[in-house]
Formats: structure tokens, C-alpha cells, sequence
């Protein structure tokens, strides 16, 4: 078992949001040490972390020497420069791999990668120019969605256009893009894949999700489908992570429209928000499971406890004053998650609640009731 890479070793990560501080939460009770490398001081798995180290990731001397200081380099946020995890690459393993970053930071390559290997997409096209706009818009029909090919998330770089009288206003400077027929889903869905070192492959239950303004508000587990579209959902995922060769977690989000269909919205070659139930309602969490799989440890058991719903706590939620914790606090059985975060700006996330239910169902009942409680200071 030489390629392990076991507890008291030092796993340097890229990136220091909460991702990042709940991978180091979890590494630190099996007994590692974590170095991050993100480019601003007090981040939120800088403050848990061995050493935060507040470089810029194209400052080529400073990345090095984090690489030669650590065993394994990993990532919590898919848009760190490849560049930098080439030069870490010449030091240290880089998990995953500086490939499959190249692939997922790209929609225009996640696509291509995706179609090349027959799995399902809505219709897309490139689009740099206003003629490529024009031909593709002609072909995708409306409505549909023109998001920038390079660092979008949570809907930002995205705009709907409704007909072709939209199509005047486009700027290509901020391109290249890609055009989506938007899609009439029934249900969005994510399921979180982890593949070891060794190619074991396990998958989470299928995740229902439930967004506001492009950004993930609840996620329900396991998700109201049907057993059959959650075999399907998750044969997909495993295929995914097969195919892409993955080494660590991957989200793979999923529609799913109304006679059954799913397709494939986006890939993220790391814990993913509508994963942070595991940390509370499985035998594994995403981010242990992380951890395992860079480390080339066997993973560990994605098996649900008890149905779940999370929800996220944005900056909005502070919006009248400081939240009532105590409130929230009163239910006894909702797990409190908060990211260390200084100033609640509306849309950021700060935090995330977890609560249980016989049914999900219940649990969604439960999650929604404690938040209006921080809000409100309704108490159970
Ligand atoms: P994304 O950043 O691409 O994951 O988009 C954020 C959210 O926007 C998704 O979770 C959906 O709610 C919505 N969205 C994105 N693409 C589409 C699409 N092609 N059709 C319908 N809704 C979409």
C-alpha cells in the first residue's frame, strides 16, 4: 500500500472558501495537516487551516514551494489557473488531474467531452461572434441561454434570450460563449460521484434541487423520483466519473423533464453545495470521501441515515440584523453550519442548515422553518 498517502501527511489545497473548510474539517479528524494556497488573508479554510498561504495563484516561486512542502495537492474550486496546477504537478500529485480541470472549466470543452462520450445535453452551440449568435439561435430556437464558456457559477455570465430581438443587445468582448436551449425541466438533480485511486467508484443518493435566482436554496435527500430515474441519474454520474478519469468528487447536475429525460447541465470536478447533507446525514461526507479518494485511501460508505433537506444560509438572511441563532438553535435536531465569513453581502453564502424528517418531506418542512426562524425569531 505505498501510494497511500496516510493520516499525519500534509495535503496542500487549492482555493479557500467553505469547500475548502469543510475538506479540512474532515481531514483533520482522520489526523492530516492542510496547507492552503488562496490569494487573500482570513479565508474561510485559511482560518481552519495548518498554514494559509495568501499568494497569487500565477505567482509561479510561491506555488512551487507549496507543492515541494505537501504529499498530495487538491482543490476546492474548479477555477484555479491550470497553470498553477501544472507547476504543482512537477512537485507533488496533483488530484484531480490538471486535465479534467481543463475540461470542467470550460463549457464549450465540458460539452464536447460530455457529446463525445453520447452523453445526453440540451442543444448547444459555440458562440464568439454575433453571426455564430444569430445561426446558433436560429437552430436552438427560444428561449434559451447565453452563458460565458469560462468562469460562470451560480448564474453569473448568463442572460436569457427570449427572441431574436435579444440578440441586438449581445457583446461578444466578454465571450467566447455558449448558447442552451433553456430547458422545461420538472426537477433539477445532482449526484455526487467519488472514485478512488484504485477506480472505485460510489455515488451519494440523487439530490433534489430547488434554486433561487440561478443559486442553490434546498437541497432535498433523497430526491422525489421515481427509482428508476434515480438508477439512471446515478449510472450517468458513475459513468461520468469513469470516463473522465476522475480521482477525488464530482458533482454531475442533471434535468429532468417531464416525460423522463434527463440530460446534463454541468460538471464540477469537486464537493459540490448540494452535497453538504453528507457531512450530517451519511456514514461519509463528500468532503471525507475527498480526502480518501487524493489520499488513495479506500472510500468510505455514501449510505444515507435518514431522508435530510439542507438549506443555504445567504447573505440576505442577515439582511434585517444580525440572524436569531438562538431561534435557529431551538430546533434541537437542525445542524448550524456557518463559514467564518465577515460581511453577509446579499447572494453570498454564508452558511447552511441541515435538518432530518421521516419523509423528505418533512425534512424540507423542517430546514425551511428553522431558517424563517433566524429571520423572524419564530422559535419551534
Ligand atoms: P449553471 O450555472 O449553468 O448551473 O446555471 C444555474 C441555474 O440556472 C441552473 O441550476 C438552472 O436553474 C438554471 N439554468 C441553467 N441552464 C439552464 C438551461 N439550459 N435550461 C433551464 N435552466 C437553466
Amino acid at each position: 500500500m505505498s501510494h497511500v498517502i496516510g493520516p499525519g501527511s500534509r495535503i496542500g489545497l487549492m482555493g479557500g472558501g467553505q469547500l475548502g473548510r469543510m475538506f479540512i474539517l474532515a481531514a483533520r479528524s482522520m489526523g492530516y495537516r492542510v496547507d492552503v494556497f488562496v490569494p487573500e488573508e482570513d479565508s474561510p479554510a485559511g482560518q481552519l487551516a495548518d498554514r494559509e498561504i495568501p499568494r497569487d495563484y500565477l505567482d509561479e516561486e510561491a506555488v512551487r514551494e507549496f507543492a515541494r512542502g505537501v504529499d498530495v495537492v487538491t482543490l476546492e474550486f474548479e477555477n484555479i489557473p491550470l497553470q498553477a496546477m501544472t507547476w504543482a504537478a512537477e512537485h507533488c500529485e496533483v488530484r484531480p488531474r490538471g486535465d479534467i480541470l481543463h475540461t470542467t472549466q470550460n463549457r464549450a470543452r465540458e460539452k464536447e467531452f460530455l457529446a463525445a462520450h453520447g452523453f445526453p445535453l440540451p442543444a448547444w452551440a459555440h458562440v464568439v461572434t454575433a453571426d455564430d449568435l444569430a445561426a446558433a439561435a436560429a437552430r436552438i430556437g427560444y428561449p434559451a441561454i447565453l452563458k460565458t464558456a469560462s468562469f460562470g457559477y451560480d448564474g453569473k455570465g448568463q442572460r436569457q434570450l427570449k427572441s431574436p430581438y435579444d440578440l441586438r443587445s449581445f457583446d461578444p468582448s466578454g465571450g467566447p460563449f455558449v448558447l442552451e436551449a433553456k430547458v422545461p425541466f420538472v426537477m433539477e438533480l445532482s449526484v455526487i460521484v467519488a472514485r478512488g485511486l484504485d477506480g472505485q467508484t460510489v455515488c451519494y443518493p440523487v439530490c433534489e434541487n430547488i434554486h433561487r435566482d440561478h443559486i442553490l436554496d434546498t437541497t432535498i435527500v433523497p430526491a422525489r423520483v421515481s427509482s428508476e430515474v434515480s438508477e439512471r441519474a446515478t449510472a450517468l454520474a458513475k459513468d461520468i466519473a469513469e470516463k473522465i478519469g476522475l480521482v477525488g468528487v464530482m458533482a454531475v447536475e442533471m434535468f429532468l423533464l417531464d416525460d423522463g429525460t434527463l440530460l446534463i447541465n454541468e460538471l464540477a470536478p469537486r464537493p459540490h453545495n448540494s452535497g453538504h447533507f453528507s457531512i450530517d446525514a451519511c456514514v461519509t461526507s463528500q468532503f471525507e470521501q475527498q480526502l480518501r479518494a487524493v489520499c488513495g485511501l479506500p472510500l468510505g460508505s455514501p449510505e444515507l441515515l435518514r431522508p435530510c433537506a439542507m438549506a443555504n444560509l445567504l447573505g440576505d438572511v442577515w439582511a434585517g440584523g444580525e440572524p436569531d441563532w438562538a431561534a435557529a438553535a431551538a430546533f434541537g435536531d437542525v445542524k448550524i453550519h456557518l463559514y467564518g465569513k465577515a460581511e453577509p453581502r446579499p447572494g453570498r453564502k454564508m452558511g447552511h442548515l441541515t435538518a432530518f424528517g421521516t419523509t423528505p418531506d418533512e425534512a424540507l418542512a423542517r430546514v425551511v422553518a428553522a431558517r424563517e426562524a433566524l429571520v423572524s425569531g419564530r422559535r419551534k
